[in-house]
């Protein structure tokens, strides 16, 4: 599908129950920070829409944060992006060694980069969930439009 701009855009699916039941859940950020076990804390969790580009506001990305190991929090949430009016989804594990991970549309797992590798750190701290959204946007087909 492309736009009048020529803009390339991921295909839409359609929203789902289990999308829908996540969204209603709180705001991630009401459920940070968490602080590792390390001393390392994940403090804010960002996300940008896989079709404007733009960054979710925080009030819309709603979800669960599960630890099923004190060294990772894993994040599930479903993000709104009220100009392109479509659900975001977002899947990714964060470890306490600041090392984040999220999941292309097939499943596989993509790599984020360590706040602690020094020179790029502070820039991918703050870009890594976006970057990571970007990815899922090219590689797949996570976005849902919303049914209506
Ligand atoms: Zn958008």
């Amino acid at each position: 599908m492309e736009t009048a701009a020529g803009r390339k855009e991921p295909s839409l699916k359609p929203v789902t129950p289990e999308m829908l039941e996540l969204f209603e859940k709180p705001t991630i950020a009401s459920q940070l920070p968490i602080v590792f076990d390390n001393g390392h804390i994940f403090a804010r969790f960002e996300g940008g829409c896989t079709v404007c580009r733009a960054p979710v506001d925080a009030e819309d990305i709603h979800g669960v944060i599960t630890r099923p190991f004190p060294r990772v929090a894993i994040v599930q949430a479903i993000g709104a992006c009220r100009s392109c009016k479509i659900y975001v989804p977002f899947f990714m594990r964060y470890k306490d060694d600041g090392r984040t991970e999220t999941r292309d549309a097939a499943g596989n797992w993509i790599f984020g980069h360590s706040e602690r590798e020094g020179g790029r750190a502070s820039r991918w701290a703050a870009e890594t969930m976006w970057a990571l959204a970007l990815a899922i946007a090219v590689l797949g087909s996570l976005v849902a439009l919303v049914a209506r």
